[in-house]
């Protein structure tokens, strides 16, 4: 609608213009040359009336095309958005998030300048230039069919250039989620940077992205200022043409004085047009580019959700059955024959050194990433003919890395809690969690803002408030992936208690590496590269004086 609206707003501009300048081989030939003084009258009227009807044409073409290009530049930000959450794990690993932020604020606002603007200029001025032209071949196509000539080498050299923009405007796109990621890295690494004297090796490192940005606007621009030269000679030989052809006294004959100057005066009036398209191509061509990579993010498959059972009041047996694993876009095979049961209510402990699976073990359960083989059960459900949603329903997860929103304590705890939680429910929590003790002392106590990922907290308050998240939950499994570790052995003691209340009637995969708070697992599954290397009890494992015996030994200093 507002389309169709903005495209007759320009139509009629470009028209009005035309319409003018067709008139002045009137006004020349019957007004001055005749000495009409009764046309004559009449047009100053008309030039008001004209540029009247030209300002509202301009006005609604240019309010219309706004309009539509905001509505677009919206919709394709929030449909960025809710991709991005829909996205596999896997292609989150791949891209940098400054790549990413920088699509959903730069990118589409490339794609606004050249659908409100760009394009509105290239209808206008390009319907202007046709009008024009057909107005001089209805006058004399004679001197006109010089264009015929000119047109076709304007149109390749407008090709190339248009090639080269889309190339350079690609670059520029990159340059900029470069400068993005840079940023963000630098931001979040603040700290890092300033403890190890970082500074300069980040200021170079941006000032290399900042100038290779800075280098391809200059070619942008070199490009644009060429090309714009290049069109506006190339038509000066139509002008030069035109006049050497006045030369003749056979084609002075046959022409007017008012077609005459009317020609000449179009020929130099396209001028103006055809500069502003060449200039506003590069706009048009950057805002396709743009189009170009946000649909490439759009049409990225979204994870595949193709299970169909929903998991309603599951028990929480889990069985791993002989998975294997390895990471999208790696050849390293992470886990290797991976088997094990998890009884429902019970608890097992994954142990072993860094780097060895715990945490892809971890994921593996929401089905952040698809198995490369063998099977994952729920109940008697193999986790992939279940709906994402269902499955991850069923499970509490509380990471090494705690994300905390900008938001209250309260709100952070209830965060996705599909019914409303009561004041007494978040207090119980609270207290359970140990976050009570904490919240108590500042100033709003649950309500406190606690801001970007929870900076005026310290890491242990912050684990347990995941903590008191994922009791909230009440998911019948629970996986603790070193949710204790930035707790203080104090702190870890008190929380243990709650932990131990979280844990009870749950099936729990919980993965320590202070052994001490696993060992009254109900089994403890020791991994090394990949692979289960033992199974047991605490006391099983430990008589039999194998590579757990051995961690506890180190962890406890015993020789
Ligand atoms: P753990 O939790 O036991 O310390 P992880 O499960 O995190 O170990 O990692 C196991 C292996 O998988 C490591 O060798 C690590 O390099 C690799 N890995 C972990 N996450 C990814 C990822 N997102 N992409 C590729 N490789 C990964
Ligand atoms: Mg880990």
């Amino acid at each position: 609608m507002g389309f169709v609206a903005a495209a007759l707003g320009m139509l009629g501009y470009a028209l009005v213009d035309v319409y003018f300048i067709s008139n002045l081989p009137d006004f020349i030939d019957k007004g001055i040359n005749d000495k009409n003084t009764e046309y004559l009258r009449y047009a100053p009227l008309f030039v008001v009336l004209i540029f009247l009807l030209r300002g509202v044409c301009n006005f609604v073409a240019s309010y219309c095309l706004n309009w539509v290009g905001t509505h677009i530049v919206q919709n394709m930000r929030q449909q960025l958005f809710e991709h991005y959450m829909r996205l596999p794990v896997s292609f989150h690993d791949r891209h940098s998030t400054g790549e990413l932020i920088s699509k959903v604020t730069y990118n589409t606002e490339q794609i606004k300048q050249a659908t409100s603007k760009a394009l509105a200029v290239l209808v206008r001025e390009g319907v202007f230039v046709t009008g024009l032209v057909v107005m001089m071949f209805y006058y004399s196509w004679q001197l006109s069919a010089i264009f015929l000539l000119i047109a076709p080498v304007i149109a390749v050299v407008v090709r190339f250039v248009s090639k080269r923009f889309r190339m350079l405007s690609r670059n520029i796109q990159t340059a900029m989620g470069d400068v993005t990621t840079s940023s963000e890295q630098m931001l979040n690494g603040h700290k890092v940077i300033l403890s190890f004297g970082g500074q300069q090796i980040e200021s170079k490192r941006f000032a290399g992205i900042n100038n290779l940005t800075r280098r391809q606007d200059v070619k942008m621009e070199a490009t644009r200022a060429i090309s714009v030269s290049l069109i506006q000679v190339i038509a000066s030989f139509a002008l030069a043409f035109v006049v050497y052809m006045a030369s003749y006294p056979d084609m002075l004959d046959s022409l007017s004085a008012g077609v005459f100057t009317t020609i000449v005066g179009s020929m130099m009036m396209l001028l103006r047009p055809l500069k502003q398209l060449t200039t506003v191509n590069s706009e048009f061509q950057r805002g396709l580019t743009a189009a170009a990579s946000v649909f490439e993010i759009l049409d990225h498959p979204v994870e595949q959700d193709t299970g169909t059972t929903e998991l309603t009041g599951v028990n929480g047996d889990i069985r791993f059955e002989q998975v294997n694993f390895s990471y999208p876009g790696h050849d390293k095979q992470v886990l290797s024959d991976i088997s094990f049961t998890v009884p429902a209510g019970k608890t097992v402990a994954l142990v072993g050194r860094s780097g060895s699976g715990k945490t892809t073990i971890s994921s593996l359960l929401p089905r952040f990433y698809e198995l490369s083989s063998g099977d994952i059960f729920i109940d008697q459900h193999n986790i992939r003919s279940c709906t994402l949603a269902s499955l991850r329903k069923q499970m509490a997860l509380v990471s090494q890395h705690v994300t905390l929103f900008n938001d209250t304590i309260a709100n952070n705890i209830t965060y996705g809690c599909t019914e409303p939680v009561s004041e007494q429910q978040l207090q119980a929590v609270a207290e359970k969690a140990h976050v009570l003790e904490f919240a108590a002392q500042l100033k709003d106590g649950l309500n406190t803002v606690i801001g970007e990922n929870g900076v005026s907290l310290s890491g242990g308050q912050r684990q347990r408030i995941a903590i008191a998240r994922a009791l909230l939950r009440e998911a019948p499994i629970l996986i603790l992936d070193e949710a204790t570790s930035a707790l203080d052995t104090e702190s870890e003691r008190k929380i243990q208690a709650a932990l131990n209340e979280l844990l009870k009637g749950r099936t729990s995969i919980v993965i320590a590496h202070r052994l001490s708070t696993i060992e009254n697992a109900d089994s403890i599954i020791v991994m090394e590269q990949g692979r289960i290397v033992e199974q047991g009890d605490h006391a099983t494992l430990l008589a039999k004086d194998g590579a757990y015996a051995q961690l506890y030994k180190l962890q406890f200093g015993e020789a």
